[in-house]
């Protein structure tokens, strides 16, 4: 076989132990990955709503001033009512009431609507510390299983990427191209084996004979041409599956296994 196909073979064994690792972790990186996400976003909300809070206390308690100031004058104007001697007087002093009544008025008004706000704001962020509260659990726990399952595999990880290095070395940087696209495209998985099934035939004795059938590409299990069956077996040059565009190659390890013998055990 071409030896830079028997490399890519290589390449592609070393790539599957690497996703095999992968898969072991499974959900638990996204898991944490998205748990920080969101313990970030609320850090971020719990600090723009507790701000405000203290915003619409501060401004609550000015207004509240500004009424018993407001309360006092007013208080003030009224009793000057009694001692006023012209008509111009009483009416500026009137027209002085009114809009005290109004600014006070307007201040109770706002400091409704503030309080209204407030409560809102505190519902709101209960909530939220709470969810933080259970986030924080959750990632607690998911982080360490996740650590614990980062050193599990550490060690078959680093050897995998060790070997990956060498063996990547030795292709030709044009062939690895051609592997990482097909990879990229399917699944990780850029190079399989054809597989021969065998047709099971009895003569007239009652002899069972295994006769060579069609040739299928065992990664989209769809049928691989005779003649492009004949290629790949010489293993002159990389052929790729008409289906799929996977490259395909003869796996002699796996030469004598047929499906026919497998339904048979
Ligand atoms: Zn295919």
């Amino acid at each position: 076989m071409l030896t830079e196909l028997t490399r890519l073979v290589i390449l592609q064994k070393i790539d599957l132990r690497l996703l095999e690792i992968k898969q072991k972790k499974g959900d638990l990186p996204q898991i944490v990955d998205t748990l920080s996400h969101a313990l970030q976003k609320l850090d971020a909300e719990l600090t723009v709503d507790t701000k405000r809070q203290k915003e619409i206390t501060l401004e609550i308690t000015r207004l509240d001033n500004q009424i018993t100031d407001d309360k006092l004058r007013l208080t003030k104007f009224q009793d000057q009512l009694y001692l006023v001697t012209s008509n111009k007087e009483y009416d500026a002093l009137t027209s002085e009431i009114d809009q005290m009544k109004q600014d006070i008025d307007k201040s109770e008004y706002t400091i409704l609507t503030l309080t209204d706000e407030a409560d809102k704001l505190k519902e709101s962020i209960k909530s939220k510390t709470l969810s933080h509260q259970e986030k924080s659990q959750e990632l607690e726990i998911r982080a360490a299983e996740l650590e614990k399952m980062n050193q599990y595999t550490k060690e078959a990880h680093e050897k995998a990427m060790a070997e990956r290095e060498n063996v990547l070395e030795m292709i030709p940087l044009r062939y690895i191209r051609e592997y990482d696209r097909i990879a990229n495209a399917k699944e990780g998985i850029a190079i399989v084996s054809i597989h021969q099934m065998f047709e099971e035939k009895v003569d007239k004795k009652g002899n069972v004979e295994y006769i060579p059938g069609q040739v299928f590409c065992s990664g989209c299990h769809k049928i691989v041409p005779p003649q492009k069956a004949v290629e790949i077996r010489s293993g002159n040059q990389i052929i790729r599956c008409e289906f799929c565009g996977r490259m395909l190659y003869q796996d002699e390890s796996s030469e004598n296994r047929t499906s026919n013998e497998e339904e048979i055990f």
